[in-house]
């Protein structure tokens, strides 16, 4: 098991370690919840930010002058900018050859590098991933996938020419990113081309096409391919892996030499209704009551708290769980709330599976301290 850490540096000389998990915004807000319920939750002050609403609202963001956070009233966070959101699934065939269509709410917006980085100069990421073209699906034609990987290093010369001339950038880090979709030569050179330049970390892209499949991957098929892009990277530098990741998957991503995840795995399991309770720390679980009806023997890594038989279910959704909606409240009322679709449903599902994902990340730095990633690994 790899035990690779890096220290990020970030806002006012503060600095984050990997393994690290960046909360997901969309549109400018974790989904379901306010600024001061995530005050509360103490997580990770760790985002990412799709870039689509950003270049939609550029001169805004212009005017305001303080940046992405502070307008978002999360100063102090590390924050890292990416060209698509992972949680949304891909709408193929809209780029041309001089632009990669961004989406938001249903408004397309065709970028072109120079138009992306005027949205990064305005929201003074800590980190951003440079414009780039991951339209390479399973079955994608092999010019289509060379085609990807030209243009993504083209437009990685242009945003790095135009950080370079850009003073309110010098501090942010920018990463490039690995395309080629499922071929050897393609991967083999992108990720050649792209070491040589003058990056500070790398996105894994192209696997998948986001959205809710992307937690699909198969992992015979991807793991090799992976681990031959990861081996030709240097070990100095973060590599991040943007995607749907269950736990299991997570771990498989570490081993191989994945630093950097975002939670779009706990953005889908809450619009399912689902509550997150694979086990995320390595203490003994006081109970072991993972579902009142859920088969002991079988691990599993949530209850569907839709199904009626939770209706009469007073327990907490994770016994052992220290979050708002655990201390609070019952698998019955939020069996309740969805059922009944109150939006207050998802807010308290959200508070616990964010709760919950962040527990495992915390847990996994403490296991690549004390090289006990093993013991993580035996539980899932
Ligand atoms: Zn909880």
């Amino acid at each position: 098991m790899s035990r690779r850490t890096h220290l990020l540096p970030g806002p006012y000389g503060q600095s984050w370690t990997t393994p690290l998990l960046l909360t997901s915004l969309k549109g400018g807000a974790v989904p379901h919840l306010t600024k001061e319920t995530l005050a509360y939750m103490e997580i990770e002050p760790a985002f990412l930010a799709p870039a689509a609403p950003i270049v939609q609202q550029t001169e805004v963001l212009e005017k305001y002058q303080k940046g992405l956070t502070s307008f978002l009233g999360l100063p102090h966070q590390f924050s890292l900018m990416t060209p698509l959101d992972p949680s949304v699934p891909d709408r193929p065939g809209f780029h041309t050859q001089k632009s990669v269509a961004l989406w938001h709410n249903g408004n397309k917006t065709s970028v072109t590098p120079e138009m992306y980085m005027r949205g990064v100069i305005a929201a003074q990421p800590s980190a951003f991933v440079a414009l780039c073209d991951s339209e390479t699906p399973v079955g994608a034609s092999n010019k289509r996938k060379g085609k990807a990987v030209s243009k993504s290093l083209d437009f990685l010369d242009r945003c790095l020419l135009m950080k370079a001339s850009e003073p309110r950038l010098s501090d942010s880090l920018i990463f490039g990113a690995i395309e080629g979709g499922y071929d050897a030569q393609c991967r083999a050179f992108s990720a050649k081309e792209t070491v040589q330049r003058p990056v500070d970390g790398f996105l894994i892209d192209g696997f998948h096409t986001n959205g809710v499949t992307s937690g699909d991957l198969i992992w015979s098929d991807a793991q090799p391919l992976l681990q031959s892009i990861l081996k030709a990277l240097p070990d100095s530098k973060p590599r991040l892996y943007q995607g749907s990741c269950s736990p299991k998957m997570t771990l498989d991503l570490i081993e191989i030499g994945i630093d950097m995840f975002e939670s779009s795995y706990v953005f889908h399991e809450t619009e399912a209704g689902h509550g997150l309770i694979f086990p995320n720390t390595l203490k003994p679980v006081t109970s072991p009551d993972n579902g009142c009806h859920a088969s002991l023997d079988k691990k599993v890594d949530f209850l569907d708290l839709k199904d009626p038989q939770f209706k009469d279910d007073f327990s907490p959704i994770h016994q052992s769980c220290t979050c708002y909606s655990c201390r609070k409240h019952t698998r019955a009322y939020i069996n309740h709330l969805l059922a009944t679709k109150e939006m207050l449903g998802p807010v308290l599902l959200m508070i616990h599976n964010l709760h919950h994902y962040q527990i495992f990340f915390r847990t996994i730095r403490e296991c690549c301290e004390t090289d006990s990633i093993s013991a993580l690994r035996a539980l899932i």
